[in-house]
């Protein structure tokens, strides 16, 4: 591989900067082929280091010229950076680059994108603007001007003065340059306006591209939303005169929280009833409060190195659950975001990419904004929350923001505040983020004389690099039921410490039933023996809604796992559960939607993984077919009265009442279709006035070999609408099926609305490529080869893109001697190609090395 050319970088290195920064000031003159940055960055010696040696950042720059203290210096530039000789004290330096911002399809540094001007600088993105020491502990204020005869020019911070063809713009609070940003183009906003709790009065825009202002109304009522419940729950109020979002469509991530100006993918930004789902509106609702809520954590308190990314993004990933589930339905956030976990970090965990919360090492950082660090970054914290107590919490986090304002943080940091106001000793917590890997939990029972006793076992594979590893703190939430379905004995934390444990529950009448790992209290894969009719049980009693679900859950895998394994007919005790839960109206319709989704194909096939079994694709997705099938048989008669029950007409509200309803009735809809000749789906598709029915009713009828008018009619009323256009790529390969899901996904890149320029659009069919996993894994290799043909044309233009999408193989171990041969075939094939980006070979490097 390339690690001779491209270094890796070790936690364990970190030395402070040489210089710090005071101030900086910088003039844009915008122009797409050749912008002229000129920069005036005044420098002070750290008193933490002795070492005077001076060094910038920059890449893809062409030096025009450089100062110290007005006078032109000699430097040696390299292909990272700049390096000069420099005065013992404080100076100033003066710079001038140019860069060539319509060139700039990798979407980092400055780039421009349909027309308008747009930045992404985190992670290392600013030193493709200018030299500069570019990481998050060199903070400073920023004050920018913008010369262009672009109509809408933004920046950081207050504007503090505007004129013919330039604006000025003045950022008083230091900020690491990862949160620079800048936004000149031919713009519309929608205002709004917000007074925080101590009276200052904020200015609020969205904004879009001509033709989109009628999109925004609903992310402005979340922005509003997320800036006064940070004021509520965690007391942190906003800093600046002024709040800006952007949206822009060419975007590698979902949003980016620079100080006052964030920058959102128009998808996370967008939308109106006609033209977005349900799931799209949550999402929207769920990244504004995010970027919002960066604005503490993340940009009063940054990171001091990048080692240290979760220490904003696991934060902030719990923060805005707790958002969510304040806003929505605490059970139901909490029983998707364990779906999301077990889908991408547990299986990113399991195979070659599994790293700790903080990893140690990296050759290219965009590489590490993973499901570990996010995902698996928000567990801890609620771990340690659960383990303190809610109280306890709110504590230590307002010590945090009193200790650490105005500051570059650590890990130790963050715990350092628990361990203060707690006086708890955090070492061993803090192996969360150190160990790789899924815990598992091997939990026993014994029974005798009124005494339950609970013995858990905890074990954490090797991973790479690591091996050998030490018990963790498990928080172990657990609730006893007698057989009346009455609560014996509430939630109960158990902290699983030991490599074994056990726990006793005393004066007992008889024998209970567990609820164990309630509320999903720890990331880890619970091992128990039990049997269906327990786990039925404890779908009709457990007062716990995540383990009512998860007992559902798992009485629908058992069925499924024996209908795939040897062809059983699915155990009736499911089907009949399934029928109770489905039409019990005590129920939250969108509890009851989520009961009835089966586990995805790439969920059994670890599961058979685990099992020591080597999945195979194709049969998991004919058992789900033949579930689909026995689950419409079964339910028959009560299908089309819940439809017609919970049908939604009316004015839309994206509220979690009427989607829930939506949910239950789109997932009713695909069962029916596979009896009705796709009358119902038809009825529903002509009807709809909303997106979330529309897509519903067309996703019904494609998985069912049907749709194809209803296709071409979705083509030609939403031509004009992008992200409309993205589902509409995306539907069809995701309902392919798998003998043509490559088939399809090479139609649509020759579609003329195609293009890999869009990183959107190229998820919307190569993404949705790696989810249809049968079609992915078909035996004749030719996803496989797809893929990697895509993937060798994008990195040239966008390296982060392609490397993120390369994840599609990091399960090839899991399969078959033939598969295995194909895959390591295409993934050398990448590996071997000249001038392979960084991102990208880190990766590749990676999955083969398992
Ligand atoms: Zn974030």
């Amino acid at each position: 591989m390339k690690d001779a050319e491209n270094p890796t970088i070790y936690l364990k290195d970190y030395t402070p900067p040489n210089w710090l920064v005071e101030d900086v000031h910088l003039t844009f003159r915008l122009a797409p082929q050749a912008t002229r940055v000129l920069s005036r960055i005044r420098f002070v010696p750290n008193p933490d280091t002795q070492d005077r040696r001076f060094f910038l950042e920059g890449e893809d720059l062409r030096l025009i010229s450089a100062r110290i203290d007005g006078e032109t210096v000699t430097t040696e530039v390299t292909d990272e950076g700049l390096i000069c000789d420099v005065p013992e004290a404080a100076f100033l330096w003066e710079a001038e680059v140019e860069i060539a911002p319509e060139a700039n399809t990798a979407l980092e540094g400055l780039y421009m994108s349909g027309g308008m001007y747009s930045t992404q600088c985190e992670a290392q993105g600013f030193r493709k603007i200018t030299y500069y020491p570019d990481r998050p502990d060199v903070m400073a204020t920023f004050t920018v001007r913008i010369e262009s005869d672009m109509p809408v020019l933004l920046s950081n911070g207050n504007k503090v003065a505007t004129g013919d063809g330039f604006a000025e713009w003045h950022d008083p609070w230091p900020k690491p340059a990862y949160l620079f940003a800048l936004v000149a183009g031919n713009l519309v906003n929608l205002p709004g306006s917000f007074t925080t709790k101590s009276g200052r009065a904020v200015e609020l825009n969205i904004w879009v591209r001509p033709g989109d202002e009628d999109k925004c109304d609903f992310a402005l009522e979340a922005l509003k939303k997320s800036m006064r419940w940070d004021e509520e729950v965690y007391g942190r109020e906003y800093d600046l005169d002024i709040f800006n979002i952007v949206a822009v469509d060419d975007f590698n991530m979902g949003a980016m929280e620079n100080k006052g100006l964030n920058i959102f993918n128009s998808a996370a930004v967008l939308a109106s009833p006609e033209t977005a789902t349900d799931a799209n509106f949550e999402r929207i609702e769920a990244i504004i409060a995010h970027e919002y809520f960066h604005n503490w954590t993340g940009n009063r308190i940054t990171c001091r190195d990048w080692f240290q990314l979760c220490l904003k993004e696991g934060l902030t990933v719990f923060r805005d659950a707790q958002f969510t589930a304040d806003m929505r339905s605490e059970p139901m956030k909490r029983i998707s975001d364990v779906l999301d976990l077990r889908g991408r970090q547990f299986r990113e965990d399991g195979g070659p990419l599994a790293h700790p919360v903080r990893p140690e090492s990296f050759q290219e950082i965009n590489n590490f904004y993973t499901a570990t660090v996010y995902e698996k970054g928000a567990e801890v914290i609620g771990m340690l929350k659960r383990l303190v107590g809610d109280e306890a919490y709110a504590k230590a986090v307002a010590l945090y923001f009193d200790r650490h304002d105005g500051q570059a943080c650590t890990i130790e940091d963050w715990l350092q505040v628990f361990e203060d106001t707690t006086g708890r000793d955090l070492s061993q917590f803090k192996l969360w983020y150190a160990q790789a890997g899924t815990p598992r939990v091997t939990m026993t029972e014994d029974w005798e004389d009124g005494t339950y006793t609970v013995t858990l076992k905890q074990s954490l594979p090797p991973t790479p690099g690591q091996a050998g590893k030490s018990p963790q703190v498990i928080p172990f939430a657990i609730g006893l039921l007698d057989r009346s379905g009455a609560e014996v004995v509430p939630t109960t934390l158990l902290e699983l410490t030991e490599t074994e444990q056990s726990f006793t529950f005393t004066d007992l009448k008889a024998r209970p039933v567990p609820s164990p790992l309630r509320g999903f209290s720890a990331p880890v894969i619970l091992e128990r023996e039990t049997s269906n009719e327990d786990r039925a049980f404890l779908l009709a009693h457990d007062t716990d809604p995540f383990n009512r679900w998860e007992a559902g859950r798992q009485l629908a895998k058992s069925a499924l796992i024996g209908m795939i394994d040897d062809g059983k007919a699915p155990v009736s005790g499911y089907l009949d559960a399934l029928s109770r839960l489905v039409t019990d109206e005590t129920l939250d319709p969108a509890f009851r939607a989520l009961a009835m989704a089966l586990p995805s194909e790439d969920d059994l096939a670890q599961s058979f993984a685990d099992m020591g079994q080597t999945p195979e694709p194709q049969r998991i997705w004919n058992g789900r077919e033949d579930m689909r099938a026995a689950m419409a048989k079964a339910l028959e008669g009560e299908l089309r009265p819940l439809y017609d029950q919970h049908l939604v007409t009316g004015p839309y509200s994206p509220e979690a009442g009427p989607a829930g309803q939506r949910a239950l009735t789109n997932t009713l809809l695909s069962l029916m279709t596979r009896s009705d000749g796709g009358a119902a789906a038809r009825a529903q598709y002509k009807a709809a006035d909303n997106m979330t029915q529309q897509l519903g009713a067309l996703s019904a009828l494609l998985a069912n070999d049907l749709g194809a008018d209803e296709l071409a009619a979705f083509a030609g009323q939403w031509a004009h609408e992008r992200l409309v256009m993205d589902k509409w790529f995306m539907i069809q390969v995701a309902q392919a099926r798998p003998e043509e899901a490559a088939g399809v996904a090479v139609a649509l890149s020759q579609h003329p609305d195609f293009t890999m320029k869009n990183p959107n659009r190229f998820r919307a069919v190569f993404g949705a490529l790696a989810m249809n996993q049968a079609g992915f894994h078909h035996a004749s290799g030719a996803g496989y080869r797809l893929m990697a043909d895509w993937l060798i044309k994008l990195d040239p233009l966008n390296p982060q893109t392609t490397a993120r999408m390369a994840s599609a193989f990091q399960t090839w171990r899991r399969y078959d001697a033939d598969r295995q041969a194909m895959m390591s075939e295409q993934l050398n094939r990448i590996a071997a190609l000249p001038g392979l980006s960084r991102d990208t070979a880190e990766m590749v490097g990676r999955i083969l090395a398992a």
